[in-house]
């Protein structure tokens, strides 16, 4: 390809918005451009890689045996109704009239419409297993969307839905997809953990979630040391250090003034105790009303746990109003003892021990309140935010901290959709039984992302070269016809070796085209200049290492040929296990 003809409008300066380094370098390199708040375009070079990203996915895929499908963005409520989800899925769900006043939604996910389109077509056991894939364009309507293509509004996703006859059946076809996450991840080149998650709004007990490690990433991932146990921090269990000792010894409850004092610190501080000597007391509001979760004063609550614990469709802090109605004290004195509203304790807060806590009353903490004596515990479940250093649920060794991008999100489904949506076979008994579901998500167009989070340097993107737009540029170093016919004989020459060539043609200074190979991230820059014709040599430089070789002119071809082999090797298709 010849840069002239090429479209792609490289920038020195990324917008002021663009806060990320995917974000700033995707726009600069004239990958992307913005159409509207979390809307992009994909310019000649962004389309490139997402093709290849989008092949690597559908090679894989196709490897674990699922068929790919083409499925509509426009989907009609009713589909929504059925599963309920019309109502419960909130304002991301982008909602629209047809001319005739019917109701669609823009497809944010499409278990709705794989379930009808499966449930009219499969009958039999015999039928089953189906594993129906689709690469298209998601909505969901963000409530901010940010940082470029990793939480867009308008996103390009792989989702894949498996069918099977029985929960067992299920739990193979969901293992058959994590494998395949884990080769697709790899020969994207990018550094991954799969780490078990939250189910979220789709529901299911079975979750793991591929995250690509980042700095910049939204998500917090903790992973032991010992045990590999790794885990979303929404979701990671904690070790329980449970000390049940004799309550009979402890003093009986007492109020005490604390003026002014609402933190943990500031109470902890006045009363000269530690922070783990006091109980949060949290109040929520929940599809279900008020809800409360009793934590340890130095730790974290966990809204996510929390909602997963009361199996709740959505908690969020309470209002001041809510907390005042429940616990009719002012803000910041909230506690556990007499509330009249469901109440859950972390598992982390021992029983025969005595704590501080709000006292219901302005100005007023309670000492001596010993869990299971002066409050019920009705409830208990693992309500706290896991942090490095915590003891790891499974093995008690510390917990190391990660920061990651979401890319991928495996989920076993159940029946959830197949039980209020009809999607029945006949068993090998003649009985009528729901299939049993999973389903499959990649963010492609995050996945672009989230490797230039993981390869960039302070010049531009060092992209892994199963996903770069080209493998090699060639940089034709000033303007005369002689050195343009010999750098595009060379152009030709490697592209009869089946190399991805991006050649720089334009009439432009070599300054500039430094740079922009170095801002565009192409894998390997050849440099054809006159100094380095006239001495045999050109210069060849590997773009990610800066190491540059200097390749005797009659060999550079098969060389570079024999090169770029290697690295695609590394890339390529591994053996199924
Ligand atoms: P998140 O927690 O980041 O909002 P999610 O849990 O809503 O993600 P899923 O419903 O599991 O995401 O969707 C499958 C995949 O689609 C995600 O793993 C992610 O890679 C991608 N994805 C989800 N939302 C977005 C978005 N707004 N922009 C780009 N990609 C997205
Ligand atoms: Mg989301």
């Amino acid at each position: 390809m010849r840069m002239s003809m090429l479209f792609s409008p490289t920038l020195k300066e990324a917008p002021k918005e663009a806060e990320v380094p995917s974000h700033r370098l995707l726009i600069r390199g004239g990958y992307i451009r913005k159409l509207a708040a979390g809307i992009y375009s994909f310019l000649p070079l962004g389309n490139k890689t997402l093709r290849k990203i989008e092949n690597i996915v559908r090679e894989e895929m196709e490897r674990s045996g699922a068929s790919e499908v083409l499925m509509p963005v426009v989907q009609p409520a009713e589909l929504w109704q059925e599963s309920g989800r019309w109502e419960f899925y909130g304002p991301e769900l982008l909602r629209l009239k047809d001319r005739k006043g019917g109701d669609f939604v823009l497809g944010p996910t499409h278990e709705e419409v794989i379930t009808n389109m499966v449930r009219h077509e499969i009958r039999s056991y015999r039928d089953l297993p189906r594993n129906l894939f689709q690469i298209q364009t998601k909505y969901r309507d963000e409530i901010r969307p940010r940082a470029g293509l990793l939480r867009g509004r308008e996103f390009i996703m792989k989702d894949a839905y498996s069918f099977d006859i029985s929960e067992d059946a299920a739990h193979l076809s969901y293992q058959a997809m994590y494998d395949a996450y884990n080769r697709i991840f790899e020969r994207c080149g990018l550094e991954f953990r799969a780490v078990e998650a939250d189910s979220g709004a789709i529901g299911g007990d079975l979750s793991q979630e591929f995250h690509v490690l980042a700095e910049t990433g939204e998500d917090s991932i903790v992973s032991c040391s010992a045990c590999s146990y790794t885990a979303n921090v929404e979701k990671a269990e904690i070790r329980i250090e449970s000390a049940l000792e004799d309550a009979s010894g402890l003093g009986s409850l007492e109020n005490v003034p604390t003026p002014g004092k609402h933190s943990v610190e500031d109470v902890a501080a006045f009363l000269e105790v530690q922070p783990s000597d006091l109980l949060k007391t949290l109040i929520f509001d929940s599809d279900q009303g008020p809800l409360v979760a009793i934590v340890p004063g130095d730790r974290e609550a966990n809204p996510i746990k929390v909602k997963s614990a009361a199996g709740l469709e959505w908690v969020e802090m309470a209002s001041d109003e809510t907390v005042q109605a429940v616990t009719s004290a002012p803000v910041g004195f909230a506690g556990p003892v007499g509330l009249k509203a469901r109440v859950l304790v972390d598992v982390h807060i021992q029983e025969a021990r005595a704590y501080v806590t709000g006292a219901n009353l302005g100005d007023t903490h309670s000492v001596n309140v010993v869990p299971g004596r002066d409050f019920m515990i009705e409830e208990r479940a693992d309500l706290t935010l896991a942090g490095e250093g915590d003891p790891c649920g499974k093995c008690g060794s510390p917990f190391g901290f990660y920061r990651g991008i979401e890319v991928g999100h495996v989920f076993y489904l159940g029946t959830k959709y197949s039980v209020p949506m009809g999607a029945t076979f006949i068993d090998s008994e003649g009985k009528e039984k729901p299939m049993e579901m999973g389903c499959y998500g990649i963010g492609v167009t995050r996945t672009m992302a989230a490797a230039v989070e993981q390869n960039h340097d302070e010049y531009g993107i060092t992209w892994p070269m199963s996903i770069a737009p080209y493998e090699l540029t060639v940089l034709a170093l000033g303007n005369d016809e002689e050195l343009m016919s010999q750098a595009e004989s060379y152009v030709q020459a490697l592209e009869a070796e089946g190399i991805e060539v991006l050649f720089d043609d334009r009439k432009e200074r070599p300054g500039i085209k430094f740079k922009d190979a170095d801002l565009t991230g192409i894998p390997f820059q050849l440099v054809i200049g006159k100094r380095g014709l006239e001495s045999g040599e050109l210069e060849l430089k590997n773009r990610k290492t800066g190491e540059k070789s200097a390749l005797p002119m009659d060999s550079v071809v098969a060389s570079i040929a024999a090169l770029i082999r290697e690295e695609r090797a590394l890339f390529a298709p591994k053996a199924l296990k």
